[in-house]
């Protein structure tokens, strides 16, 4: 008899809800991860620092069970096919897992439960990956806020102590089945390994209690750098948000709109292919292939947009305030739609996150909730002006552009501004 932990976006032991509802059952736990099949179809490349990030985080959640004479049982496979086996292989008690937010992840869990139901197996769900899901912040006429402030003005009233209790349970006093596995290779998934940087779990107490003062400028290290691992769940949202409430409000704040975002996806799921406001599907992009790939690989002619899409290449990673300023530049002044910027980062980044990757390039785009207006359009020389004053993160990603020569604009600033002030305008007043 075994109680099954499906670990999925929550790659950790530490503070883990699901695994200490398990551990309190009493059960020999039998940890579990699937590289699903039907997931990793859509990470076509090879060189996936993603896989791989979470390739680590598996022999890592298994080497420490190996001191307990267990590990994490671990399947390359579909999700169906590694419940069938599962419950003909062992005389299961319950499966636990943490709740997973994202309309397709909604879906498979709905099918394991109902596979679960007919083999009379209670399948456990736990709130784990945020503080507040989908639903739990409501407008007093029980609607949901589609505003960033007010939400966050709820969002911490309604906050506890219960919010942020420590899940973390001492191994030595869980009980494990025992077993030995040997965690597949990264080869042999299909993948290599590259160099991943850029990437911690540990949260920089020096950084976050300056994060306020610092965190614009992308050529300074004033941000946590954890986006990935809240992603995968490497690292607490509880943990996160304790330390925030001690050290850093403005912090906070960031970690309210990733929720705050996370809520719109579940309760509003059409956002994934649609505007939020749907009269901006009368905007007439362009949609150039020459201009975006020119955006892709970081060879626009204006040297902050091109430093954060070359550091994106190289990295998996990019500074939020760039993030914004080659948003902007490809929506506006590229007039490329918002969906092909969103695809390209989500193949990207490391720290790639639906809800929030959608929430974002939705607001740049001007067609999300609570977006910032259409005619606001980042001038991207006054923004490196700004924002990287001395020049050090350019220099750092883009060596050539002090000199005269460097490459033509691909598109005038002025003339682009008025182009996309037009356009917009013109698709709003159709739609
Ligand atoms: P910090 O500044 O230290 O913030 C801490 C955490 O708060 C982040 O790790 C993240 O989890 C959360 N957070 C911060 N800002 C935002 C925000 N604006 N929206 C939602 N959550 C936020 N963030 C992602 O996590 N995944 C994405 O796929 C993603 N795509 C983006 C696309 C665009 C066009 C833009 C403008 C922003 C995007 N962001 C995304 C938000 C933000 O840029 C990153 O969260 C941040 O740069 C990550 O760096 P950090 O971990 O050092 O964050």
């Amino acid at each position: 008899e075994v109680v099954v932990v499906w670990f999925r976006r929550d790659l950790r032991l530490e503070d883990n809800v699901a695994f200490y509802h398990a551990v309190q059952s009493g059960y020999p736990i039998l940890p579990l991860f699937i590289f699903d099949k039907d997931i990793l179809e859509q990470f076509s490349q090879v060189e996936d620092r993603r896989v791989q990030y979470i390739h680590e985080h598996i022999v890592k959640i298994n080497d420490e069970l190996k001191k307990y004479n267990s590990g994490i049982l671990c399947y390359h496979s579909t999700v169906s096919q590694v419940f069938e086996q599962l419950t003909d292989n062992y005389l299961i008690k319950a499966v636990y897992s943490n709740e997973d937010y994202e309309p397709q992840a909604i879906q498979r869990d709905r099918e394991v439960a109902s596979f679960l139901q007919r083999k009379n197996i209670p399948f456990y769900q736990y709130k784990d990956h945020v503080i507040f899901r989908g639903g739990e912040i409501l407008k007093q006429d029980g609607t949901a806020y589609q505003v960033y402030t007010p939400y966050a003005k709820k969002w911490r009233s309604l906050l506890t102590e219960n919010h942020l209790f420590d899940y973390s349970v001492g191994l030595e006093k869980a009980l494990f089945h025992h077993f030995q596995s040997d965690i597949i290779s990264l080869e042999q998934l299909g993948y290599r390994s590259s160099e991943n940087r850029k990437i911690t779990n540990e949260i920089d107490l020096a950084i976050i209690s300056t994060y306020d003062q610092y965190r614009d400028y992308p050529g300074i290290k004033g941000t946590s750098l954890l986006g990935t691992a809240l992603r995968f769940g490497t690292i607490s949202i509880r943990k996160c948000v304790r330390i925030a409430l001690k050290e850093n409000d403005v912090w906070l704040s960031e970690l309210i709109w990733r929720e705050f975002f996370s809520q719109i996806m579940y309760l509003y799921p059409t956002v994934e292919k649609h505007c939020f406001k749907s009269k901006y599907e009368g905007i007439k992009y362009r949609n150039n292939e020459e201009d975006f790939l020119a955006w892709c690989e970081g060879n626009t002619g204006y040297p902050l947009v091109d430093a954060g899409m070359r550091e994106l290449n190289a990295t998996g990673f990019m500074h939020n305030r760039v993030r914004m300023v080659v948003a902007s530049f490809l929506v506006k002044h590229l007039l490329i739609d918002w969906r092909w910027g969103e695809a390209y980062f989500a193949q990207q980044l490391l720290d790639y996150d639906l809800a929030s990757n959608n929430g974002n390039w939705q607001w740049v785009a001007g067609c999300g909730c609570d977006a910032a207006p259409y005619f606001r359009i980042f001038n991207p020389t006054e923004q490196a002006k700004k924002f990287d004053k001395d020049g050090s993160y350019m220099d750092k990603w883009v060596p050539e552009w002090r000199e005269l020569y460097y490459r033509q604009p691909i598109v005038e600033h002025k003339f682009a501004r008025e182009r996309a002030l037009e356009v917009f305008k013109e698709g709003l007043k159709e739609y």
